[in-house]
């Protein structure tokens, strides 16, 4: 069986690599203890590389992406590095482009004691996914927009290939989260369906999926409506499945539900590569100082270890990243254990070492 994997990592910009730097730590250690081997393979791009190279994601960089058992990445992006349209470089999505990534997973969870700007009533846990369509919908105007003097229009795709896959994708999700007990086995089509006729399309398309498992049930919602439920009744979801904006939108408000974009991780996912990174961006404002919270690219690897384990039939793999998302939630009932984002006054690579003392077992 395999326990070799070749991880390509991408540090990326601002707050990268002081997120990254623990991370590679705890996966280490967490990897060891069950006898997995990961090997990391430091590639370069970015704003930083673009401003020194004029290349944003070096085509070297992209093969040893193709070529890795799976991609970790920090976050990519400056706001005053552009390209001459006014757009920003952001070869994060050109990857989802260009290795197909569909599925963008937002996990969101929130426990009973958890910091967060919602109140829980007692007993209650927020436990839900978030799946995002990556690579269509409104972000594949991305570049191709026409804009005149007075006037801009941008196009929004869904594809019926696209479409069938990320359905499948989610009603996977929901029914390997109910045998896990950590689910109703419940998906929910997030769309705007009273309007647009592509989310009509969409909506046909997720029934169609939905019709082959009777073992699971389904549901649909407004976009608008949802936002609101993601407020009002966040312990109700299970599994979501929406278009890139929407989702773009949502997966923020998931990470506010949380305590913050600190702690909100994420995986793009396609049938052969993933590429797994927090859902924040480079945070210039705090670059350079230490302070960053690495919690949510800790999260972020620990979703890595268990597509691994799904990909390779190795449960060790998705054990290990079960023992790391844990350690982190524990970490969080440690006021040591936070960064200034989070209320604590940890530095980042302190937040790691208290992730790093609860997974041996020690105190915090
Ligand atoms: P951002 O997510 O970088 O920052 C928003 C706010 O959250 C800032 O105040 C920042 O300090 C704080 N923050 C973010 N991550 C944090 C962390 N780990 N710990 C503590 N505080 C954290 O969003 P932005 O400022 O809009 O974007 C900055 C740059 O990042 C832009 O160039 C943008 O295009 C890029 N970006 C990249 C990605 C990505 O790589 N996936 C995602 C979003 C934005």
């Amino acid at each position: 069986m395999k326990s070799d994997f070749e991880i390509a990592v991408f540090e990326g910009d601002g707050i990268g690599p002081e997120i990254m730097k623990p991370t590679l730590d705890l996966l280490d250690r967490v990897t060891r203890r069950h006898q997995i081997s990961l090997r990391f393979n430091s590639v370069p791009a970015g704003a930083a590389h673009y401003a020194k190279t004029g290349e944003s994601l070096p085509t070297a960089s992209l093969d040893v992406a193709r070529e890795a058992d799976a991609i970790l990445l920090s976050a990519m992006g400056l706001p005053d590095v552009r390209y001459d349209d006014g757009t920003e470089i952001s070869p994060q999505i050109d990857l989802r482009k260009e290795l197909n990534l569909f599925a963008g997973v937002r996990p969101v969870t929130l426990a009973e004691n958890q910091n967060s700007p919602i109140r829980l009533a007692a007993g209650k846990q927020v436990d839900f996914v978030l799946i995002r369509e990556s690579t269509e919908g409104l972000f594949w105007s991305q570049g191709r927009g026409e804009v005149t003097k007075d006037e801009a229009r941008e196009t929004l795709v869904i594809t019926r290939e696209t479409s069938e896959k990320l359905f499948r994708f989610a009603f996977g999700l929901a029914k390997r989260r109910k045998a896990a007990g950590r689910g109703r086995g419940n998906v929910t089509c997030v769309d705007k369906a009273n309007v647009f006729r592509a989310f009509a399309f969409f909506r046909g398309l997720f029934d169609e999926e939905a019709a082959r498992h009777p073992d699971l049930t389904s549901d649909h919602a407004y976009v608008d409506a949802m936002a609101l439920w993601m407020v009002q009744k966040p312990w109700a979801l299970d599994v979501l499945v929406t278009e890139n904006m929407f989702g773009d939108i949502l997966s923020d408000l998931g990470a506010g539900l949380m305590g913050g974009l600190g702690l909100a991780p994420s995986g793009d996912i396609g049938e052969s590569h993933a590429v797994f990174q927090p859902c924040h961006g480079s945070a210039p404002d705090i670059a350079g100082q230490g302070i960053a919270n690495p919690h949510a690219m800790i999260l972020s690897a620990a979703m890595m270890l268990d597509w691994l384990g799904q990909q390779n039939d190795m449960p060790a793999a998705s054990n290990a990243g079960e023992e790391l998302r844990q350690a982190v939630d524990r970490s969080l009932l440690n006021v040591p254990g936070l960064t200034r984002d989070l209320g604590g006054e940890s530095s980042t690579d302190e937040a790691g070492h208290v992730v790093a003392n609860l997974l041996e077992g020690k105190a915090a």
